[in-house]
């Protein structure tokens, strides 16, 4: 049961609470440096109330602020309205802004305590989104350079491995993914090859197929992959049977008609495996193991991420 007078759990909220349990960092200009709201408004960024004299930012944002689009335009006295600090905190805090514009943040079962992932490479992702962490849980990923995302992310509030349903922000954008769906997919893509195999086999000049979905088409964009079959219906490939044609053309209008998010984890998984050197996708996702965030390195400045920005 959610306690309701808490409010909605926002990614700031949550990289907030995680970054509580590892001090060192310099959040409390955030906390302290702030100015007493006029009168009653909301958050600019989360639209957490805030009340008369409570703490908030004044939302100055210089034109090199991409990311306005993403405010809620509350106005009021105070210019453009208030950030709370959470919000300033997770957009401003440089290592914040740096380290969990790839995060995945949410609790871990086993302790209760607040855990990130980094889902900066593919195997990464592919852990996080397969061994998530538990409610409320957010996953944000960036797509270009100086974009960061925590603060923007969906928070899920539910157990995504046990509905099999995930919020998840690709840059500007938030995806859905079925993790779970996904995989049969790709499963259903290796029975489908395998069953032309077969059906190939005794047939003279058949080369039969080693994809339905190249990866190389995959790869060419992965974060919006385009998904352009084989020419399974070319004499080369040799398939005469109608009924394998027909199973297909459905597989690959389902993959097709398949959510943006679920064609990212496609493309992710294709990719993997071949990297992998694998068609086993099952056993593949098994053997994922999420990488927590190194809070030693960000705290110290011993950053591995992929930029200084
Ligand atoms: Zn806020």
């Amino acid at each position: 049961m959610n306690d309701l007078t808490l409010g909605f759990p926002t990614p700031s909220t949550l990289l907030k609470k995680f970054l509580d349990q590892h001090p060192g960092l310099e959040t409390q200009e955030f906390y302290e440096k702030t100015v007493a709201a006029v009168e009653d408004t909301f958050c600019v960024c989360c639209g957490v109330g805030i009340r008369k004299g409570e703490p908030g930012h004044e939302c100055f944002v210089p034109d090199s602020f991409v990311d306005s689009a993403f405010l809620h335009a509350c106005g009021g006295d105070q210019k453009r309205g208030l950030f709370c600090p959470d919000c300033k905190m997770a957009i401003g805090l440089r290592q914040a802004s740096m380290q969990f514009s790839y995060a995945q943040i949410g609790v871990d079962p086993e302790s209760g305590r607040y855990k990130a992932f980094t889902v900066i490479g593919m195997e990464d992702l592919l852990a996080a989104v397969y061994k998530p962490l538990s409610p409320p849980m957010v996953m944000t990923r960036k797509t270009r350079k100086r974009q960061h995302t925590i603060w923007k992310g969906k928070v899920n509030l539910h157990d995504v491995k046990a509905e099999d349903f995930l919020f998840f922000n690709s840059g500007d954008s938030t995806v859905v993914m079925h993790p779970a769906r996904v995989l049969g997919l790709v499963e259903k893509e290796q029975e489908l090859i395998q069953a032309v195999q077969e059906h190939v086999a005794g047939l003279k000049n058949a080369k039969g197929l080693k994809e339905i979905l190249p990866v190389r088409l995959l790869k060419v964009n992965l974060d919006c992959p385009s998904f352009v079959p084989a020419n399974y219906r070319s004499p080369y490939v040799g398939i005469t049977c109608e009924k394998l044609l027909a199973r297909l053309d459905r597989f690959v209008q389902v993959v097709n008609e398949s959510t943006s998010g679920d064609k990212i984890l496609y493309a992710y998984l294709r990719t993997l495996g071949v990297f992998k050197k694998t068609t086993n996708y099952r056993l593949l996702v098994d053997s994922l193991v999420p990488r927590e965030i190194d809070m030693d390195s960000v705290i110290n400045g011993k950053s591995d991420s992929e930029e200084n920005e």
